[in-house]
């Protein structure tokens, strides 16, 4: 495993009865990654994002966190690993301090640093206004951020968020998706969620779970570059022949959508500004030049309805 690799799953199974919750996940973390793990209700996120902080064990296959693994070495992989579980295991009679204190005890950190070790996740976490109040009376926003402190009050390499957006109203969720950005600047981070605008607003590269499996993976670019469908709309005040455009450099066919616009399919090399080039050599006035994108809403639904429009885990048949 190399130093850059913060996070090695291999060969993850788990199985509830019969039912097969994970079927050989496979998937790394690198230093300064900030990764999604996206994926419809009962997908499995939970279940894998238990199984990597070590609260629940896998039927079979191997967790490395930092180069230890999370059954063998417990102590030394948790010290590299802070988590937010989908229920945030908050004591809403104490105050936020000393929940944090709390916290900052079960991690080990010495007694001498911890009141600097909670200024810091309270001034990461926005909660400087809020430290002596009851958790009880904080909104669910601010219950949320509690929740991050405590998986980052011993500055752990790697941070996991199982849906930390969940239940929160609009503001809520912006506020703390900024803050998972903000912390991906100093950690890494695995980021679990059902919601796609929260992966293309907060994550450098994206694994798709379905039904157990992982049914993708690819960065954010990659993603981008999978939706670009070489589809070209133009509009054309003065437009030529048809058999003129198909006759382009890259371009396959053309289909008039209406008087001056057409659709171009082309094929990879097609370069727009060559197009915009012919068009001001030849007085075709463009007034339009639109590439046609394919949402990533659209590409998460293929994939995740593609298997019997079933969002959950395989049942075992054998
Ligand atoms: P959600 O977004 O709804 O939380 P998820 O992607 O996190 O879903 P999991 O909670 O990991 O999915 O569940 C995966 C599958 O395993 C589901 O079919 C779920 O019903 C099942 N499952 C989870 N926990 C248990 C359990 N303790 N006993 C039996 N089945 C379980």
């Amino acid at each position: 495993m190399s130093r850059e690799t913060l996070i090695q799953v291999e060969n993850l199974y788990r199985d509830y009865g019969n039912l097969h919750a994970l079927a050989d996940v496979n998937l790394t973390l690198k230093r300064g990654e900030v990764l999604g793990f996206l994926g419809p209700n009962g997908a499995g996120k939970s279940t894998t994002m238990q199984i990597i902080s070590g609260n629940l064990a896998p039927t079979s296959g191997r967790v490395l966190i930092n180069g230890f693994d999370i059954l063998d070495e417990p102590r030394q992989a948790k010290a590299a690993l802070g988590f937010l579980p989908e229920q945030p295991p908050l004591y809403t009679e104490l105050t936020v301090i000393e929940y944090l204190e709390y916290c900052a005890k079960l991690n080990r950190i010495p007694r001498a640093d911890i009141s600097k070790a909670i200024a810091r996740a309270c001034e990461r976490c926005g909660l400087g206004d809020v430290q002596k109040r009851l958790i009880a009376n904080l909104s669910k926003g601010y219950q949320q951020r509690v929740g991050i402190a405590q998986a980052i009050i011993h500055t752990p390499e790697v941070v996991i968020l199982d849906e930390p957006t969940v239940g929160l109203d609009p503001i809520q969720i912006r506020e703390i998706r900024t803050l998972i950005r903000e912390l991906g600047s100093d950690h890494s981070v695995i980021l679990s969620t059902h919601i796609l605008p929260e992966v293309q607003s907060t994550c450098d590269r994206v694994i798709i779970i379905n039904r157990g499996k992982i049914a993708l993976e690819d960065s954010l670019a990659g993603l981008d570059s999978r939706l670009r469908k070489n589809i070209i709309t133009v509009s054309l005040g003065n437009p030529p022949e048809l058999a003129t455009l198909t006759a382009l450099n890259n371009v396959d066919t053309v289909e008039q959508l209406s008087e001056g616009r057409y659709q171009l399919h082309c094929s990879d090399d097609f370069n727009p500004a060559d197009f915009a080039s012919s068009a001001v050599n030849n007085s075709w006035q463009l007034n339009e030049l639109t590439p046609q994108t394919g949402s990533l809403e659209q590409m998460f639904i293929d994939i995740t309805c593609s298997d019997n429009n079933s969002h959950q885990a395989e049942e075992v048949t054998a």
